[in-house]
């Protein structure tokens, strides 16, 4: 195999956080310093996230979409199992991006959507981005940066540009007039989803 076999990176720090510290009364943390004494106020910030998963048991249903103007107190999504319970935004202003977008809205049709990502995308995920129609992707880290880390996805990139015969996983096409059929059932098949 070509792929890079450098162990991540990461991997200690998840170790280093899994290291749960408990409170317990009379604990003293040992904590360098201490806090200043002040009160500053803050500027507001120009957005603000509504968290589904803040709200335990609530399946969510989504009433708005990108774009969509909304207003302090004005409904964003309700839950599945009781559409009385209504959750609502906190303020007023646009909805700039709705994530999970296939699930909450209940469609693999995402044009007309932006997406915001971490990294460029693995192959896997890019396929996914096509095939949900994305409009435009903004990716902070590069595909370079995740290799450096130990996500090596250069390799992949490379093997699609590759015709099938020449590809590390041995690919074969077997003729086969069966497996024609099967498409043409395809075609006729009345109550298919199309794409
Ligand atoms: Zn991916």
């Amino acid at each position: 195999m070509r792929r890079t076999q450098r162990r991540p990176k990461f991997a200690k720090i998840i170790t280093i956080m899994s290291e749960v510290i408990k409170l317990k009364r009379g604990l003293d943390i040992q904590l360098v310093g201490a806090a200043e004494k002040r009160i500053s106020v803050l500027p507001l910030a120009a957005s603000y996230a509504v968290c589904p998963e803040d709200y335990r048991g609530v399946t969510p249903k989504l009433l708005v979409n990108v774009d969509d103007r909304v207003k302090a107190g004005g409904p964003l999504f309700f839950d599945k199992s009781d559409p009385r319970v209504m959750i609502t935004s906190p303020v007023s202003g646009r909805v700039s991006a709705i994530r999970r977008a296939c699930a909450e809205g209940n469609t693999f049709d995402l044009s007309g959507c932006e997406m915001y990502s971490s990294c460029e995308p693995c192959p896997m995920c890019l396929s996914a981005l096509y095939w949900a129609g994305i409009d435009r992707l903004y990716y902070a880290n590069t595909r370079r940066d995740a290799a450096d880390i130990g996500f090596d996805d250069s390799f992949i990139y490379d093997q699609i540009a590759l015709p099938p015969e020449q590809r590390s996983i041995g690919m074969e096409k077997i003729p086969d007039p069966e497996a024609q059929k099967v498409f043409e059932r395809w075609i006729d098949k009345k109550d298919k989803v199309e794409y």
